[in-house]
């Protein structure tokens, strides 16, 4: 299913993979499948008297091939050598190909409030309206503090990734990520 797409450091996206994009207002843009459900999210956020704001969304190839470069450079300023300065940017920048932001299903969201992407993200009001009722929308929160093992990325408390609702529901309701939902998906159907 489209919505399904894994894409993380062990699953690159399709060499030809395209989206047929949405824009957004401030040069954001959405996989235009996904665009009704973030519509109403957004909505129902507002309508709570809550202000999110999306801070990164789609991103093209070039742009992740450009952060990813940029982190290795800090990480070396900050004295890291180049080998694990490539390692420790992999944890905080996927590498060129590996990113959900190249789906167009992923968004940062933060508070308007407090825009920092830190770990401080998730006492806002708005974090912690999103967490608990993201998934009504079809929206999870894909790198949960606890999953980082199978995530392979830090926990994010602003990174929401459209799977549809039926899916965000079951990933919510069970306290999975993504990953170990597929999986479940896959041992369903192998018992068949
Ligand atoms: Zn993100």
């Amino acid at each position: 299913m489209w919505n399904h797409i894994l894409v993380n450091p062990w699953n690159k996206l399709p060499e030809n993979f395209t989206v047929d994009l949405q824009q957004l207002d401030d040069g954001q843009a959405i996989d235009k499948r996904a665009y009704p459900d973030l519509q109403a999210m957004m909505d129902d956020a507002h309508a709570q008297g809550l202000s999110p704001m999306i801070c990164s969304s789609y991103r093209a190839p070039e742009k992740q091939e450009y952060l990813f470069d940029d982190k290795i450079r800090r990480c070396e300023e900050q004295g890291y050598s180049k080998d694990e300065a490539c390692k420790v940017a992999a944890t905080w920048v996927a590498l060129p190909g590996t990113s959900e932001h190249q789906t167009g299903l992923a968004l940062d969201i933060v508070s308007s409030n407090n825009q920092t992407l830190e770990k401080e993200q998730e006492n806002t009001p708005e974090q912690q309206w999103l967490i608990n009722n993201s998934y009504k929308y079809g929206f999870i929160l894909r790198y949960p503090s606890d999953k980082s093992n199978i995530t392979g990325i830090s926990y994010e408390p602003w990174h929401y990734r459209y799977v549809g609702r039926e899916a965000a529901k079951i990933i919510h309701d069970r306290g999975i990520c993504l990953e170990e939902y597929l999986d479940s998906l896959k041992s369903v159907s192998k018992q068949n």
